[in-house]
């Protein structure tokens, strides 16, 4: 038995589990609904309990939805699934606020007519294609190229390069958040990552993997979230991703990236970008000013030096070979 604060008696007071009909107000209308309450075991009043109260919310929303023929956010996120778009490209392709797609499916109710241009975008493919041919460059650079393969239906071994895509993004997001610092994987995200890098000088493979690092663990320390949501491991000179062999060769395949030899007494490869990340859209201004932070301590350094620097790092000396490196390493950063 719980004791909680009864606002009928003005005094906490122990409280008791019971199913009730009670109505909700959503958008304006009253809606009725059956769910589980606590009561004040003196007055019998309901009392406010935050669990049930947040159910029962959701019930309300849920059945008003039915009730209006709206679309719930697992029918979102089924159609943004069906064309391979992110929450913001396809509120870009709608010609919706950036965030209005998140904000559906997070359980926000969509207008009446916001849920029929989504009912139409899902089922009219040549109304769908037409938004595209609309917004396309609104769309960041590697989205852009997804979406042309969509909706302009070319090409069967973009397939291929989409499977190993989709697997690495499993294989990601399948770790714990302490993993992958509290983010979703998301390859345009890592894409533009990269890019941003690359676009500064010619940069070595382990230059950009040791950057890499340290913008996701800076931006962690930071904001308490990845920026890509790579997971990375202690390896033999310095922390990379895990896998990061497959994220090159699906950003080669994307042609979102090629690779150059390094001449000279060092083995090696520079990469370079075939897209650009001028799009400050693809990044929050947070994301944005760590990336530059970044760029400005440690793009001065060679690949050797950076190797060096993140052996001194909690990150590296508290973890074995070949680990899996959690987010809570970054509060200890100390590269700068
Ligand atoms: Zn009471």
């Amino acid at each position: 038995m719980k004791t909680l604060w009864c606002d009928n008696c003005q005094q906490a007071n122990k409280a008791v589990e019971a199913i009730r009909t009670e109505t909700y107000p959503v958008k304006g209308e009253s809606i009725e609904i059956e769910g589980r309450f606590m009561v004040c075991s003196v007055c019998e009043e309901i009392v406010y309990y935050n669990e049930f109260e947040e159910k029962n919310l959701k019930t309300a929303y849920d059945k008003y939805r039915q009730q209006k023929g709206l679309l719930g956010p697992e029918d979102i996120v089924n159609i943004r699934k069906k064309y391979k778009l992110s929450q913001r490209g396809m509120a870009a392709l709608l010609g919706w606020s950036p965030t209005t797609i998140a904000r559906y499916e997070g359980g926000a109710i969509p207008s009446v007519a916001n849920n029929e241009q989504l009912k139409r975008f899902a089922s009219d493919f040549e109304y769908a294609r037409q938004l595209y041919r609309k917004s396309h460059d609104k769309l960041n650079p590697l989205e852009a190229r997804r979406a042309k393969s969509i909706f302009e239906n070319s090409k069967s071994d973009e397939e291929t390069v989409e499977d190993s895509v989709q697997w690495l993004s499993r294989f990601y997001n399948s770790k714990i958040e302490v993993f992958r610092g509290n983010q979703q994987f998301d390859i345009d995200t890592a894409a533009c990552m990269i890019a941003f890098f690359c676009q500064q000088e010619k940069i070595s493979k382990s230059k950009l993997m040791k950057l890499l690092f340290y913008a996701d663990f800076h931006m962690y320390r930071e904001h308490g979230k990845s920026i890509s949501g790579l997971v990375y491991c202690h390896n033999h000179f310095g922390p990379i991703p895990l896998h990061h062999g497959m994220l090159l060769d699906c950003l080669l395949n994307l042609q979102t990236i090629k690779l150059e030899d390094i001449e000279g007494p060092y083995e090696g490869e520079y990469v370079v970008p075939l897209i650009t990340c001028s799009d400050r859209n693809v990044f929050t201004e947070e994301e944005f000013n760590v990336l530059n932070e970044v760029w400005q301590h440690l793009g001065k350094y060679s690949a050797k030096d950076l190797s060096i620097i993140s052996y001194k790092e909690d990150a590296y000396q508290k973890t074995a070979l070949f680990q899996a490196i959690p987010y809570s390493f970054a509060y200890s950063l100390s590269a700068f």
